[in-house]
């Protein structure tokens, strides 16, 4: 029988079946990135999660909409912007092309809406005049706040009290706010502040503030209730929260997002990632090492959404061995374009027995996104696939649907003299030679050390040449 889709939800605190409002149309939202800076890699594990839960989805579905929204207004923007030397909308164009373009190096698939909060700036506006009509929200000193103590509910997502709620988020203590926990609906602008961050609005010039965006922007493409709302742990609170108060308040519907996931955070060698500590790194730098967007995906999907996930060597180094393992067997004819990949997996006829893979892959992913067993199911099939070409192609499918079947990669795997360009290799050895010359023995051991662990071994020769031979 064809498995049904459960999940944990944040909201009721327990693993349910998935019941769509419209049982042919799933409607689904996740918090985007707010373009100040290149996506680190817990933006990234966020984005690949919900990417994987719309795959899932797909093949339930006939129909889905899955939007995910462009935070393109923020104090964030503003200061790096500033910083920077260029106009926000400078910045965030750039940044948004940079999440782009990495998102796509993870084969990640594009949501059906997009929308920047900057283009939806005027229905934020009409959700803060309903809030203020209908006593839920106040105007004091240029701001508008949402009242906090006009909603009975507030706290019912997080299950926190109001202290808890008080002592746990770092509430910014103002004198224009009634209670702590009010927060901002509306902010005015500064006179130095960029024009594109600055919007004209009944309460004089200002910005949206960022909780108010989502309420907008869902009720906008999705309705004022639907079905799943999705996003990073630490945005349960005060974030996810105050959508939820915002919406139920403003719209007519009692409820907002039927379901809620939310997803684990990242930590880098066991420690919280921050500039501070300088273990930030962003997808584009581990795409600059050589490593595959394939390797970075799996490793991203290899612990469970919903647990802390721990970024280190050993962890990178595991992901590059399964996927060669995949790999070993396959060859690049048995690649198809992602429509051609989800069909399959959207005709499956569960009352025989033929694809049995297929099915089990789909079992264990409607199972609360159960990767693990999936991955432990590829390592199976990839040791019986060599002399079974229908086995064979299965492997294919899976890793394709999972996102996880690179060409490219594949090529460079069966050919691993080619594996990195020669002009790269000749760039670093003149660089370390350049070092050398400086006396910068550090760099040029680094130089050296780095190349070793991507199986180039360099040695010095007569002439002041140097030499370099592929050792794995
Ligand atoms: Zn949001």
């Amino acid at each position: 029988m064809r498995p049904s889709i459960q999940f944990f939800d944040s909201l009721s605190q327990k693993k349910q079946n998935l019941v769509a409002i419209d049982p042919n149309h799933l409607k689904f939202y996740v918090c985007g990135l707010t373009v100040y800076d290149r996506p680190h890699l817990g933006n990234a594990r966020s984005v690949v999660v919900y990417d994987l839960f719309y795959r899932i989805f797909r093949v339930f579905f006939d129909k889905l909409t899955y939007v995910r929204n462009i935070t393109d207004v923020d104090d964030k923007i503003n200061n790096s912007a500033k910083e920077q030397g260029i106009s926000i909308t400078q910045l965030t164009a750039k940044i948004t092309e940079f999440f782009h373009q990495d998102t796509d190096a993870l084969n990640v698939l594009r949501p059906d809406f997009e929308p920047k909060a900057t283009e939806n700036i005027d229905e934020m506006i009409k959700m803060i005049e309903n809030l203020i009509k209908k006593g839920h929200a106040y105007e004091n000193s240029g701001h508008v706040l949402f009242d906090v103590s006009s909603f009975k509910d507030y706290g019912c997502l997080s299950n926190r009290n109001l202290e808890e709620m008080i002592a746990g988020a770092r509430i910014e203590v103002a004198n224009y706010k009634k209670n702590p926990l009010d927060f901002v609906l509306w902010k005015p602008a500064d006179d130095q502040d960029d024009q594109s961050s600055k919007f004209a609005s009944p309460w004089g010039m200002g910005r949206p503030g960022w909780h108010i965006e989502c309420s907008a922007m869902s009720s906008k493409y999705l309705g004022e209730n639907f079905d799943i709302h999705g996003g990073g742990a630490d945005l349960q609170f005060p974030h996810h929260e105050n959508e939820i108060a915002q919406s139920i308040c403003a719209n007519n519907s009692h409820k907002f997002a039927n379901y809620w996931i939310h997803n684990g955070f990242l930590t880098v060698n066991g420690e919280k990632m921050s500039k501070s500590l300088k273990n930030f790194i962003t997808v584009r730098d581990l795409l600059d090492q050589g490593i595959s967007g394939s390797v970075i995906r799996l490793l991203f999907l290899t612990t469970h959404y919903r647990k802390p996930l721990d970024f280190n060597d050993k962890a990178l180094e595991d992901a590059k061995k399964s996927i060669a393992k995949f790999y070993e067997n396959l060859s690049d004819d048995l690649f198809l374009n992602y429509d051609e990949v989800e069909q399959v997996f959207k005709n499956l006829d569960f009352s025989n027995d033929e694809d049995y893979y297929l099915k089990q892959a789909i079992k264990f992913l409607a199972d609360d996104c159960n990767v693990a067993k999936v991955i432990a199911l590829l390592h199976e099939v990839s040791k019986i696939s060599k002399k079974d070409a229908n086995v064979k192609r299965q492997l294919a499918l899976i890793l394709s649907f999972l996102g996880l079947f690179d060409k490219d990669l594949l090529k460079k795997q069966a050919n691993p003299v080619n594996q990195i360009d020669q002009n790269y290799i000749e760039q670093q050895i003149n660089l370390r030679l350049e070092a050398k010359k400086n006396k910068d023995y550090q760099l040029a051991d680094q130089i050296r050390q780095d190349l070793l662990k991507k199986g180039i071994l360099l040695e010095d020769v007569a002439g002041g040449k140097t030499n370099f031979t592929f050792v794995k």
